[in-house]
């Protein structure tokens, strides 16, 4: 199977080998543990796998690590909800991982000038003002459906919440981490090893 990323190596879109039978656990209706093999020559580490009896990963263990670049200057409170985000998608916690992503989505808008104070209104004006690439349209009006928050509990989409959904939100956080902060992280560093090296 493909795995979105070995817990061990960090690769992504990794391949997996099934390494022993599949155990079909009746008492939980269907769920199949596979262990898997990462395929990455360098890895090649055991990965166990929960899935649905349709192959929908539903966990894997141990828990992915979303890490960021440590080297890109990204605040530390966008670093730690990204963290905490991975964390409960891997715990299978989804409605608590799309809470954290949002956090990370509201926190990144705002350091962009997009102040709103629904995270909906946010991403509007970050389209509309061209503070998303073009790129990322399409994308930011998917996740504007899991960016309303309302005033009562049953308002604030979290119920239909499910690993595809927290997982989509998860990942348009990291694309946005990586464009606002990454990148130019690794510009700035281009740019000084270029300047270092003309004045030596
Ligand atoms: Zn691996």
């Amino acid at each position: 199977m493909i795995l979105d990323q070995c817990p061990h190596c960090g690769v992504r879109s990794v391949q997996t080998t099934a390494r022993f039978v599949e155990v079909l656990c009746s008492r939980d209706g269907g769920i199949l543990w596979h262990l898997e093999r990462c395929q990455n020559p360098e890895c090649q580490r055991l990965i166990l796998v929960e899935a649905s009896n349709i192959g929908q990963v539903r966990q894997i263990f141990p828990f992915t690590q979303y890490q960021l670049d440590p080297k890109a200057t990204v605040p530390q409170p966008i670093r730690d909800d990204f963290r905490e985000a991975g964390l409960c998608l891997g715990a299978g916690c989804f409605k608590a991982s799309l809470v954290m992503s949002r956090r990370v989505l509201q926190r990144c808008l705002t350091d962009q000038g997009c102040t709103q104070h629904k995270l909906v209104d946010a991403i509007d004006a970050a389209v509309k003002d061209s503070v998303l690439c073009k790129a990322f349209h399409p994308l930011a009006n998917e996740i504007r459906q899991y960016g309303n928050l309302g005033a009562h509990p049953d308002d604030d989409q979290l119920v239909n919440a499910n690993r595809e959904s927290a997982h989509q939100v998860l990942e348009f956080a990291r694309l946005l981490i990586h464009e606002f902060y990454e990148i130019p992280s690794s510009a700035a560093l281009l740019k000084q090893n270029r300047q270092a090296s003309k004045t030596t």
